[in-house]
């Protein structure tokens, strides 16, 4: 048996999320993750499990049930079969997918699209690894009031690796999001890349999590287009489509 890799599932949707919305795009949410945010949606992905799930028709939900670890060519045998109906590309997403980077370095060069990197933005060891590989990156900045910690360094190094990439950074605002900390996020963005895009994610209200009300969003995005460019407002919109 060659190398191999966890997974939680692989599957064909829309994206809802970010400046790639409304795509058809092959997710492979991979094992693991770094941190431990309030409004994590996919708290599964973040532990070990012992099986996952492969979807076999596109878009059918005709889920097959795999024993993890499983084969990195197998895994890439079934996301080339799902590549028969045309996609935009395949997401690499978690979980943290670039907590096993190793597996991303074997897998993606075996898979017949373009490679779509969706990442919470602090590894960037880890992402000089893979770079090569990765045609789009979605990173996010994680806020201190939502991450309990501060990663703008992590995040700073990582975004400047990015950059070299097609990039852009979201960032999830929830009723706890201060000024402040949002104000040192664009300007972080600026100084690496004004011209970056940025996609402010009101979040979808969880645990603890509020959402945010529509004045304040005016405000988030009057904020950051002081610094930047490119500023849209995206909410998770496969949630209202009832998309996976
Ligand atoms: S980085 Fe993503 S997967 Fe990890 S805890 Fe935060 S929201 Fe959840």
């Amino acid at each position: 048996m060659g190398k191999t890799v966890n997974v939680v599932e692989v599957f064909s949707s829309i994206q809802g999320e970010g400046q790639y919305v409304g795509y058809r795009q092959i997710f492979v949410r991979l094992v693991g993750c770094n941190l431990e945010c309030e409004f994590c949606d996919t708290p599964d992905s973040r532990q070990g499990m012992a099986s996952g799930q492969i979807e076999i028709t596109p878009g059918k939900r005709d889920f097959k049930i795999i024993s993890n670890p499983i084969p990195i060519s197998q895994l890439a045998a079934y996301i080339n079969q799902l590549l028969i109906l045309p996609h935009h590309s395949v997401s690499l997403t978690g979980g943290e997918p670039l907590c096993q980077t190793q597996a991303i370095e074997e897998l993606a060069p075996l898979i017949h699209g373009m490679i779509h990197l969706e990442t919470n933005g602090t590894l960037p060891t880890e992402l000089a690894k893979v770079l090569p590989y990765i045609d789009m990156i979605s990173m996010d900045i994680k806020l201190p009031s939502t991450s309990g910690q501060e990663l703008w360094q992590k995040h700073e190094e990582f975004l400047r690796l990015a950059n070299t990439r097609r990039v852009f950074v979201k960032i999830v605002v929830t009723n706890k999001t201060s000024t402040e900390e949002f104000q040192q996020a664009i300007e972080l963005i600026a100084t690496v890349n004004p011209e970056i895009p940025l996609i402010i994610q009101p979040v979808t209200p969880i645990n603890h999590c509020g959402g945010v009300s529509p004045d304040q969003v005016l405000v988030w995005q009057e904020q950051a287009l002081t610094l930047l460019t490119d500023v849209r407002v995206i909410p998770q919109t496969h949630k209202f489509m009832g998309q996976l």
